[in-house]
């Protein structure tokens, strides 16, 4: 199911390797400092049993900390049977990276469970979920001090509040235990937006994008957002997310959509909605939904003629294997490590731009730090400021209104100026602001570097030069 998909290729996480490798030939460490930021710290693997369907079912999981540069870590958790501790070493340096590009103050980590959860109802998936929490929590592997989880591929809200419960039981005084973990609903001590978060930034590191023209111009693409053609791999949290706010919000095409049973393509746009409407009726299946071709050899939509790619589902999608037969001249890396190190090769080759995972993806590590400061202040965001900011707005309004008046002057304020205007930003729209700049800013980061320094060819090496130049100076100031 994951990589190596070609005999030649190399593991998920020495892709990773090859590529903080090809950024510190271009920079000053010392030997030492570099294998010091790029060795995965700790891997503990865990085998618990649940009794299930009358009989002891053993699971095996996962918990790997890259770097505690900063604490407390972070990083998904993931339940596929994909899941090894190759690939969750992968990950969690990822993290590591992706969260000191994007500065948010955490280290590197990820999780994962080898299950396919579609095999489980859902009062068996609470039991795996909560002993693998307990197995990680009394091992301070789940701690809002140190480790804090979010959601991955195979999990979602549900199993992050079941992950808080459970450190809630088993640490009954701690008064921050709901920061233990984020993605939870937001009942149950979650925020606002952190369901899109990822999709969300996808969308907003493309605006950001088609804002520079030179970089538009690099992908042998021109013009605006509106009206490209996108291909997109994987309709589940962020795939979908990002196929809905580009095509509903920003008028790009989504001409087809990959998924585990195969492909629809629509050259008129699918409508992503209706598809994943379609998707939660059937069983997760795209076979037979009306407003599509069907396609039932999926990855090879991947090929096709358009002007954007975005893999949303697993990693080394896009290999040694069909890497030459990419068409898209703009790879938006919505998963976690889609483009092999060999395929980001014959890819860099051919002039593809790659807007690289380590920034694409970072919107959900993004929101999840919103999170987890919400948890410690123990306040929503936007409590104490909106009313007083509607009302400093209404004085304004009515100001300008009275002089109008007064001077007989005849204006008047458009009234759905005056709704927008007066409306304070509640959590929704501070969180959304919030993730816009953090994807604005680290996007300038990367670029300055991309074009700055005429040795660094592409985006992804840009984006690992500034991460790692964080970490390291993080290293640094800690006298190492
Ligand atoms: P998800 O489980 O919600 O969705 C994954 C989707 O991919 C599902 O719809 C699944 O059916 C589909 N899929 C599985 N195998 C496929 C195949 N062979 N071909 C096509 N589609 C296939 O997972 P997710 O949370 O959306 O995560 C997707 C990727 O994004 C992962 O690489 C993950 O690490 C990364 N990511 C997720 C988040 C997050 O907040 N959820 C944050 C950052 C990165």
């Amino acid at each position: 199911m994951n990589m190596p998909k070609v005999p030649t290729e190399v593991s998920f996480r020495e892709s990773v390797d090859l590529m903080f490798r090809r950024a510190t030939a271009l920079m000053d460490l010392s030997p030492g400092l570099e294998e010091k930021i790029r060795v995965c710290n700790s891997t503990y693997t865990v085998r618990f049993g649940v009794r299930l369907r009358g009989k002891i079912e053993t699971f095996t999981g996962y918990r790997s900390v890259h770097s505690e540069h900063m604490e407390p870590v972070k990083g998904g958790i993931r339940y596929s049977l994909g899941v090894s501790q190759d690939e969750v070493e992968a990950l969690a340096a990822l993290m590591t990276y992706k969260c000191a590009l994007v500065e948010t103050p955490f280290g590197g980590s990820k999780g994962g469970l080898c299950i396919d959860p579609r095999e489980w109802d859902d009062h068996e998936l609470e039991q795996i979920t909560r002993r693998f929490a307990y197995e990680l929590i009394k091992r301070d592997l789940i701690n809002p001090a140190q480790n804090v989880p979010a959601p991955d591929m195979g999990t979602g809200e549900r199993e992050m509040a079941w992950i808080a419960d459970q450190y809630a039981r088993m640490n009954t005084t701690d008064i921050n235990a709901k920061a233990c973990v984020t993605g939870k609903p937001p009942h149950a001590g979650g925020i606002q937006g952190r369901v899109e978060a990822t999709g969300r930034g996808v969308q907003y590191a493309l605006r950001e994008f088609f804002q520079h023209k030179e970089d538009v111009a690099a992908a042998k693409l021109s013009g605006k957002l509106e009206g490209k053609r996108a291909v997109v791999q994987g309709l589940g949290n962020v795939g979908y997310h990002a196929a809905k706010f580009l095509s509903e919000e920003d008028g790009v095409k989504i001409i087809a959509v990959a998924e585990r049973d195969g492909a629809v393509v629509n050259e008129a746009g699918l409508p992503i909605e209706e598809l994943r409407q379609w998707m939660n009726r059937n069983g997760g299946l795209v076979k037979g939904f009306p407003n599509g071709a069907y396609v039932a050899d999926g990855a090879k939509v991947l090929e096709m003629d358009c002007d954007m790619l975005i893999p949303a589902a697993l990693e080394g999608v896009i290999n040694k294997g069909n890497a030459a037969r990419i068409k898209a001249p703009l790879i938006v890396e919505a998963a976690n490590g889609p483009v092999t190190y060999g395929a980001d090769e014959i890819l860099r080759g051919k002039g593809t731009v790659i807007i690289p995972d380590m920034y694409a993806n970072a919107g959900g590590v993004t929101v999840s730090y919103f999170e987890w400061v919400k948890n410690l202040s123990h306040i929503r965001f936007g409590r104490m400021q909106r009313r007083a900011e509607e009302g400093r707005s209404r004085i304004l309004v009515e100001e300008l209104e009275r002089l109008s008046a007064d001077k007989g002057l005849g204006w008047t304020l458009a009234q759905d100026f005056k709704e927008k205007f007066l409306q304070g930003s509640d959590e929704l729209a501070l969180v959304r602001s919030g993730l816009d700049d953090t994807m604005r800013t680290a996007y300038q980061s990367m670029r300055e570097v991309w074009h700055g320094r005429p040795e660094v060819g592409d985006l992804r090496v840009a984006a690992y030069i500034v991460a790692i130049s964080r970490v390291a100076a993080t290293y640094r100031s800690k006298g190492l």
